[in-house]
């Protein structure tokens, strides 16, 4: 890339992923000179892999209220963008196989009514209904009928050409090396391609932040934690909704699976590991995928979707989701000068967008109550 970096800016932006081009785009949109500085390719890590389904389902009942506002802000930067990222108001069930696991299904569904939303418990046959070639045999389900996607990439490449045109300077292929430092404040990034001087730094380096992080010696509990993909050859529409495991039931390696089919025709399944799994560094590795999740995988997918037992999987992935001990995001400041967007539980594209609204007005040091549910400065008494 030929353009120089620019020496100064109000913000710059660590990571290029789908929370540091929302962030980037809103500092801009408020008027802040924004630099964003992704290390390889915009998308390219964990967010252009996601499988970026956006709902309030049986996540966190205490996070509900900021879940429903994440889940507006996309509705809406559809309806600004036009349809640049196929945003899909495909609803969610989550399959039940075990009859002890209803109790679980009814207390997320009684909390989530509680805050205004409308999931329902079904039966086999309603869920049938909702999703017709269901047929396996499942105990019960869930359904979620606010939940949306979006196509990952796309949803990436839209943000940072919104947030270029609003002013973002956007760099690819060019890596933070190290934070920089004038006593306690951080006060620019040191690249491969020189330094570039700001107010405000903002981590959004997904399961990199804590390697950013250390390059000043400070501590950002954020693991890796693994999650695999497995890719179907494109289909006619097959399965109309997003299908998540319940919380403790189903699942191939763990607790959580996910199937959808994307607008292109791939039928996509999902499970994620626990993060005590996922060996230290792997991050980095992101073809070593599970021979027994692909086995499970199909497993699982023709076991409930019996007419789908003879589809042809194309290709299968690695990611890594970067979690904190509470599995919560970390958004806020950190450090006088550094600012972080970062620790999702496996919902960062959900999140993303209110994340940089909140992220924009720590920047401009204008106060939000809710700071505190993400407040970086939660773990080990203020000091990460
Ligand atoms: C398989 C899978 C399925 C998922 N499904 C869903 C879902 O259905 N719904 C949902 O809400 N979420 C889902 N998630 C989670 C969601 O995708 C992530 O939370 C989100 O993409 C994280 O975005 P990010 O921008 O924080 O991280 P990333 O996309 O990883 O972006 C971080 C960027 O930082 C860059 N970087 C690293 N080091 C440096 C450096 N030194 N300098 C500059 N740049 C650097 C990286 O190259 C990377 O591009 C899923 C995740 C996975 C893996």
């Amino acid at each position: 890339m030929s353009e120089s970096l620019p020496k100064a800016a109000d913000v710059v932006v660590v990571g290029g992923g789908v929370v540091g081009a929302a962030v980037a785009r809103q500092t801009a949109k408020d008027g802040l000179k924004t630099v964003l500085l992704e290390a390889k390719a915009f998308g390219g890590a964990v967010s252009g892999a996601s499988l970026a389904c956006l709902g309030t389902h049986m996540h966190n009942i205490e996070e509900l209220p900021i879940l429903l506002e994440a889940c507006a802000l996309w509705q809406s930067l559809s309806e600004e963008l036009g349809d640049s990222f196929e945003y899909n108001r495909s609803g969610q069930l989550r399959f039940i196989l075990k009859p002890e696991d209803v109790a679980i299904a009814e207390r997320w569904i009684a909390g989530e009514r509680a805050a205004g939303l409308a999931p329902e418990l079904l039966s086999p046959k309603e869920a049938q209904e909702v999703e017709p070639l269901l047929t396996g045999p499942i105990h019960a389900a869930t359904w979620a009928p606010d939940s949306a996607t979006v196509n990952p990439f796309l949803a990436v490449r839209a943000l940072l050409a919104d947030g270029k045109r609003a002013g973002v300077m956007a760099f690819a292929e060019t890596p933070v090396e190290r934070l920089l430092l004038d006593g306690d404040r951080i006060t620019g990034v040191r690249t491969s391609r020189g330094d570039i001087s700001a107010g405000h730094i903002v981590l959004a380096a997904g399961p990199w932040s804590a390697r950013v992080a250390r390059s000043i010696g400070l501590t950002v509990p954020i693991v890796a934690r693994q999650a695999q993909c497995l890719a179907s050859v494109r289909l006619p529409p097959s399965i109309r909704r997003v299908i998540g495991a319940c919380e403790s039931a189903g699942g191939v390696e763990s607790g959580y699976t996910q199937i959808q089919q994307a607008a292109s025709g791939q039928i996509l399944f999902n499970t994620v590991m626990a993060p005590q799994q996922t060996p230290a560094g792997a991050e980095d590795r992101i073809n070593e995928v599970p021979r027994r999740f692909v086995r499970d995988s199909i497993a699982m997918l023709t076991t409930l979707f019996p007419s789908l037992a003879n589809i042809l999987m194309l290709r299968s992935w690695v990611r890594f989701e970067g979690v904190t001990p509470d599995d919560r995001f970390m958004a806020g400041r950190l450090q006088d000068g550094l600012l972080i967007a970062a620790g999702d539980n496996g919902t960062g594209f959900t999140r993303a967008l209110f994340l940089a609204q909140l992220i924009s007005r720590a920047a401009r040091a204008a106060t939000d109550a809710r700071d505190g549910f993400y407040n970086p400065l939660r773990f080990a008494g203020g000091k990460p």
